[in-house]
C-alpha cells in the first residue's frame, strides 16, 4: 500500500493569487484583508511595492537579515508599535517572510506575503528566529500569511544559482513530506507534483511560472507535514553557522535522501511518485546550475561536524530510518565532503 491509509488533513484557510503581473493587485488584496496601515518588509521590490501601496505604508524595513536574528525582531516590533501598523506586507524571500512572521507572532497582525524565491515559507504556520547561534522554531496559526500573491515576474530576475538552490529547497520540502508521519492523501499528491514540476523544469530552461507553482505546492506540504532528518540538519547548520539556507538544503538533500531511501517503504513510495533516483537527480541539477555541492564549499569547518551531530541527536527528528550517531555522521560527512557513496 503506497498511499496513507489513515490520516488527519487539517486545511487552514489561505487566499492564493497566482499569475504573471498579479503584484498589480497588491492594494486590492490589502483592501480584502482590511489593512489600512501596513509595515512593508521588502528588499529588491521595496520601491515598486511602496508605489502600489501609497499612503497605506506607515513603516518600512528594507534589510531583513537571514535566519531572523532576534535583535532585528525587537527593532521591528518597536517600529510596529510606534507606527500603529495593522498588518505586514512582506515582499521578498524567506528572510522577509520570516521577519514578518516574527512580527505577527508578537502582535497578532495579519501578513500578506509576496514571495520572490521558492522557499515556501509564505505557505506555512512555521516561525523561526535565531538567538545566540540557536535557531528556535515553532508553529502558530497567527504567523501563517492570510493572502499570498505569487507573481512569476518577481522571481524571473533571480540569478540562476540562487534560483536553482531555492528550487531544490522546495524539492526538499516535498521529498520529506512523502515520508512524513502525518502525510495525507492530498499532501502525497501535492508533494509528488512539486517534485515532478521542479525537477523537470530545472532540467530545462528555468521557467519561473513552473518553478513557482512547484514551490507553492511544496510550501503547502511543508505546512501540513512534519519534516525529518534533512530539515533538522539544515536548521542546525543555518542557525549555528549562518550557512546560506537554500544552498545548504541543496548540498544536504541528496545525502539524507540516499539514506532514507534505504527504507523499502520509502523507496516504493518515491518510485510511485516517479522519484526513485531523486538523490542523483538533485545532485546533477544542483551542480549543473553551479550550486555548491559540499558544506566545505559553503564555509563549514570539519571541526564543527561533531557539534552539528550532537545538536541533532539531542532532540532527534522523526525520520523513516533511525537517527543514530553512525547514520548522522555518515550523512554529515558526505555532505561536508561532497562525496556520495
Ligand atoms: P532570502 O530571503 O535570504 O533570499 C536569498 C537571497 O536572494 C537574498 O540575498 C535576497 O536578497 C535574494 N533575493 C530574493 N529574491 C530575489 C529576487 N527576486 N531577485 C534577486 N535576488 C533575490 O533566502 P530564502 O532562501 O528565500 O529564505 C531563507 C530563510 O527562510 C531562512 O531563514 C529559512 O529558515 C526561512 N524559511 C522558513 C520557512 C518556514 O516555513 N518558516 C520555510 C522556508 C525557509
Amino acid at each position: 500500500m503506497i498511499g496513507p491509509v489513515s490520516f488527519v488533513h487539517d486545511q487552514r484557510p489561505v487566499r492564493v493569487v497566482f499569475g504573471a503581473g498579479r503584484i498589480g493587485a497588491l492594494a486590492d488584496e490589502c483592501d480584502h484583508l482590511e489593512l489600512t496601515r501596513v509595515l512593508l518588509i521588502a528588499t529588491r521590490y521595496s520601491t515598486a511595492a511602496q508605489t502600489l501601496l501609497g499612503d497605506r505604508v506607515v513603516a518600512t524595513v528594507t534589510d531583513p537579515r537571514a535566519h531572523v536574528p532576534v535583535d532585528q525582531v525587537h527593532e521591528t516590533l518597536d517600529l510596529v508599535g510606534r507606527s500603529g501598523a495593522d498588518g505586514v506586507v512582506a515582499v521578498g524571500g524567506g528572510s522577509s517572510v520570516g521577519l514578518a512572521k516574527a512580527v505577527a507572532l508578537g502582535t497578532g497582525v495579519p501578513i500578506l506575503a509576496v514571495p520572490t524565491t521558492y522557499s515556501g515559507s509564505e505557505m506555512t504556520r512555521v516561525w523561526g528566529r535565531t538567538e545566540g547561534g540557536r535557531k528556535q522554531t515553532g508553529r502558530d496559526l497567527r504567523v501563517a500569511p492570510r493572502t499570498v500573491i505569487y507573481d512569476p515576474d518577481l522571481v524571473a530576475g533571480l540569478p540562476t544559482v540562487t534560483a536553482a538552490a531555492s528550487a531544490i529547497n522546495a524539492v526538499a520540502h516535498a521529498a520529506e513530506a512523502l515520508y512524513a508521519p502525518d502525510r495525507t492523501a492530498l499532501s502525497d499528491l501535492a508533494a509528488a507534483e512539486a517534485i515532478r514540476v521542479v525537477t523537470a523544469t530545472l532540467a530545462r530552461a528555468l521557467d519561473p511560472t513552473a518553478l513557482l507553482r512547484g514551490a507553492y505546492l511544496a510550501g503547502v506540504v511543508l505546512d501540513q507535514t512534519t519534516m525529518g532528518l534533512h530539515h533538522k540538519l539544515c536548521h542546525v547548520l543555518g542557525g549555528a553557522f549562518d550557512l546560506p539556507h537554500a544552498s545548504t538544503h541543496s548540498v544536504v538533500l541528496p545525502h539524507v535522501l540516499a539514506y532514507n531511501l534505504g527504507d523499502p517503504a520509502v523507496a516504493e513510495r518515491f518510485a510511485a511518485a516517479g522519484a526513485h533516483d531523486l538523490p542523483a537527480v538533485v545532485r546533477r541539477l544542483g551542480s549543473g546550475h553551479g550550486v555548491p555541492t559540499s558544506l566545505r564549499e559553503l564555509g563549514l569547518s570539519a571541526s564543527s561536524l561533531d557539534e552539528v551531530m550532537n545538536t541533532v541527536l539531542a532532540v532527534p527528528p522523526v525520520n523513516p530510518r533511525p537517527v543514530r550517531a553512525d547514520a548522522v555522521r555518515g550523512v554529515l560527512w558526505g555532505a561536508f565532503s561532497g562525496v556520495h557513496v
